[in-house]
């Protein structure tokens, strides 16, 4: 069944990421057999920054059928592309038996320019229309419930995201963020403006408190008072903080499940005990 169809109930997603270059290969298929066990509808695997691990995603997301038993979303970025390496990464994907594929922009690679990194291809939209020109592939794309960290306005990123979503976006996947209303008010906001494909939220796991506060720098997300209480009372002790994080993510997923989200998508982190116990806690997966 394609990844677009299976939206006819909540769809559970995780994301794994390609090993650093000095990581045994044999660790990511060790964690894709232990994410197999949680039967995701599907699992979408990382692009790195300016395509230079690009070879790698492919060779995971090939393995993610026979491996986890679910289709493979591979992520792709517009950063030094053009028609013709699109193509070539498409064809590339269609060989390897990997249907579906998340368009991204991507972030301008260190050492380089936003002219230059995006030149032929500026905008995720961009990559999207050409992925559709080229057939064969459901489409995905990212959405931003407090907004794109670039973006000037909120109103401008949802008018830029429905453009990107009219140019064949079958359905979307969000950021990270910590805020549900903040979520729910931005689903509300999409659809009031015709954004009609499922939107499935992007969830981090609050394991790590440094690793909270960085990407919610980098990211934009907002930190809500219980989970800043968390941080405050339990930044310096590890094992407690996984411990309240845990509670603070599941009890998240449980409200976004309440209000009837289209998906859940796990930035699982390439860490399979952490997931299990969400999953198995919030009761998606046995
Ligand atoms: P776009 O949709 O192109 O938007 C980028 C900015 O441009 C926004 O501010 C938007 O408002 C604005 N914009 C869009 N269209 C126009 C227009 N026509 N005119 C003017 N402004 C416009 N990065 C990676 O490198 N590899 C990954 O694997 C990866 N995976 C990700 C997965 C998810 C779920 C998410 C949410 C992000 C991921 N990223 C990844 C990060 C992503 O590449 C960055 O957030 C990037 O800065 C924006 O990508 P985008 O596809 O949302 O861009």
């Amino acid at each position: 069944m394609s990844i677009p169809a299976l939206f006819r109930q909540t769809v559970v997603s995780l994301e794994v990421f390609p090993p650093k270059p000095d990581a045994p290969v044999d660790m990511i298929h060790q964690t894709l057999v232990q994410l197999s066990h949680l039967k995701p509808d599907y699992m979408s695997v990382t692009y790195g920054a300016g395509g230079s691990r690009a070879g790698l995603t492919l060779e995971i997301a090939k393995e993610i059928p026979t491996l986890c038993g679910c289709p493979a979303l591979g992520h792709l970025t517009c950063v030094g592309a053009d028609k013709a390496s699109i193509q070539q990464s498409l064809a590339q994907f269609q060989q390897a038996g990997v249907e579906a594929i998340l368009a991204l922009r991507g972030d301008v690679p260190a050492g380089r320019d936003a002219q230059t990194a995006f030149a032929h291809m500026p905008y995720a939209s961009e990559l999207v229309k050409e992925i559709v020109a080229y057939g064969g592939f459901s489409v995905a794309a990212a959405c931003y419930p407090e907004s794109h960290y670039q973006s000037d306005s909120q109103r401008d990123d949802l008018l830029y995201l429905k453009r990107k979503v009219d140019c064949g976006v079958d359905w979307l996947v969000s950021q990270l963020f910590f805020d549900n209303d903040a979520f729910f008010s931005f689903v509300d906001r999409a659809r009031r403006i015709g954004i009609r494909v499922p939107i499935t939220a992007g969830i981090m796991p609050v394991l790590n408190a440094k690793q909270i506060l960085r990407m919610t720098t980098l990211c934009g997300a907002s930190i809500p008072a219980s989970l800043s209480r968390i941080i405050a009372r339990y930044g310096e002790d590890p094992v407690s903080f996984a411990e309240a994080g845990m509670d603070f993510c599941c009890a998240q997923i449980t409200d976004l499940l309440k209000g009837g989200v289209d998906g859940i998508h796990l930035y699982s982190m390439n860490r399979a005990k952490s997931a299990t116990a969400i999953l198995q806690r919030t009761g998606l997966r046995d």
